[in-house]
């Protein structure tokens, strides 16, 4: 993706802050929505049903007290209470005869326009149904004003039999429209609440979305400075849980970093100064054995052949570790006399124990085999014996053991120097570690000797570690499956 359309797709994309702030505005709205469809639109019928269930509870109280003396008393206990209209009718024969009534609403049907018409048609319906109600809005009562605001009533009648052998027909009367000022201050109180509301969640979105969004825009701020190299970065580990360890593994991730790069760099500086220390060898006895006569001396030769193998080493090395490290991960792999490896690992070393008096021991019980790229465990055993010679102490000793135990073959390789401080032991397989502080940094090593042993050992399976003690010297060892010997019929043919 290039600069510009990545720059175009940022554009297009509402940044968090915003996007919190909008999901939270619709959250609000949508509740705005469903409170204004409660108090406006639903207000009635809901009024309507509690006001049905009221009507049923009054008519069944009225029923269990029809044959006390109370009932009267009781209707104007339930009219005050409810504010329902009540009369209560005995049906004997052909005749009725009101027995209770309560008269608590102004408009109500039942006591001011209680023609027999209306009586006859709800006792018609109660006689037919066990609970009858009719929705009425009276026109007599609004007279000529056709406009006039009469409130629709709720007529209920039914037809209950006493304990007594009694027929008692009841009829009640509830408005079932809200009252007029109630729903006008509710519609007041909504508009007000709205408003409070719409303020509230204004500032709530803007203080939350920043709340929520600062640590995250506060880290790829400091993200895009760790893009260009800048490590001297600190995320905030704030915000939410997530944030917080987000910010936590990205410290981490830019201390590593910072980490690499002081170690990238020390190791240009410490391979520049490998380079130019025998480049500068070579050149100048090569000058001296050109022009001054009899210098051209086998000794001086030697001195330019070595200081070629330190070259050709040290470039090895650097090649061996970008192969491995690059995804050339391929092994030839072969059964090999591991005993036979270590023995010609330590032939390199011969000069060494004649000229300069190291002892290096090996001890083995019998040759051991094991499947793998001799080549490869040849470079493992070449580095860690190197490493014990570079590093240790002054009775220059270095033992190698090999260890054949249940079905796997173990490579020891100990030496008798300074050991390496615990906090440092898992770090000295990484590239370009060297032990801080080394108390005598007479060796001049690259820091990739392990790195590369530990590639090569990973690509083999094999089980690895090392073990030291501060002052007592180092044991570094790898162990691999043994495996059987190879034929020995095969050998002939070769
Ligand atoms: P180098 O080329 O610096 O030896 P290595 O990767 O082989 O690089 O080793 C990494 C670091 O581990 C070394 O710089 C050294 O500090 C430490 N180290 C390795 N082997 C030994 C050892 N046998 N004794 C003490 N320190 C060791």
């Amino acid at each position: 993706m290039n600069a510009r359309s990545a720059a175009g797709k940022r554009l297009r994309t509402l940044p968090l802050r915003g996007q919190i702030f909008m999901t939270f505005a619709l959250f609000i709205l949508l509740m705005l929505a469903l409170l204004w469809l409660f108090q406006t639109v639903l207000l009635k019928p809901m009024y309507e049903s509690v006001r049905r269930q009221e009507l049923r509870r009054v008519a069944s109280v009225l029923t269990r007290c029809a044959d006390s003396d109370g009932l009267q008393e009781e209707a104007d206990r339930l009219a005050l209470h409810t504010n329902i209209c009540i009369s209560v009718y005995e049906i004997s024969g052909q005749y009725a005869s009101r027995r209770a009534q309560s008269h608590i609403l102004a408009g109500c049907l039942i006591h001011n326009v209680s023609s027999e018409t209306m009586m006859n048609r709800l006792y018609a319906g109660a006689s037919r149904e066990s609970f009858y109600t009719e929705r009425i809005r009276d026109s007599v009562l609004a007279g000529e004003d056709a406009e006039a605001e009469v409130p629709e009533s709720l007529l209920a009648a039914c037809l209950a039999h006493t304990d007594a052998g009694r027929t008692l027909l009841i009829v009640l009367d509830a408005e079932i429209e809200p009252v007029g000022s109630t729903t006008d201050t509710l519609r007041v109180q909504l508009g007000i609440v709205t408003g409070i509301l719409i303020l509230l969640a204004a500032l709530l979105a803007v203080l939350l979305s920043g709340r929520i969004a600062r640590p995250v825009v506060q880290m790829s701020r400091e993200a895009e400075k760790l893009a260009v190299g800048s490590y001297d970065v600190h995320f905030e580990e704030s915000g939410s849980r997530e944030t917080a360890q987000l910010g936590e593994a990205l410290n981490y991730a830019a201390g590593e970093l910072a980490q690499l790069d002081s170690m990238q760099k020390e190791l240009i500086a410490n391979i520049s100064h490998d380079l130019r220390t025998p480049l500068t060898m070579i050149s100048g006895y090569s000058e001296v054995m050109r022009d001054i006569p009899g210098e051209m001396t086998p000794e001086n030769m030697q001195i330019i052949i070595d200081e070629t193998e330190r070259l050709t080493a040290l470039v090895n090395d650097i090649l061996d570790l970008s192969r491995l490290s690059g995804g050339n991960r391929t092994l030839s792999c072969e059964t090999i006399c591991l005993t036979d490896t270590v023995r010609s690992t330590l032939d390199r070393y011969a000069k060494l124990r004649t000229h300069d008096g190291y002892t290096i021991t090996f001890t083995c019980d019998r040759d051991a085999y094991i499947y793998a790229d001799k080549s490869k465990i040849l470079q493992v055993l070449y580095n860690l014996v190197n490493n014990a010679i570079n590093y240790t102490g002054e009775d220059k000793t270095v033992t190698i053991r090999q260890i054949c135990a249940d079905g796997n073959c173990r490579i020891e390789v100990t030496d008798t120097g300074e050991g390496i401080p615990p906090e440092q032991l898992s770090k000295i397989w990484d590239r370009y570690y060297k032990v801080k502080n080394y108390y005598k940094r007479a060796v001049t090593g690259t820091g990739l000797g392990l790195s590369i042993v530990k590639s090569i050992l990973l690509l083999h399976g094999a089980q690895f570690g090392v073990t030291s003690e501060v002052g007592h010297g180092s044991t570094f060892w790898f162990s691999l499956p043994e495996v059987p010997p190879p034929e020995k019929t095969e050998q002939p043919q070769r």
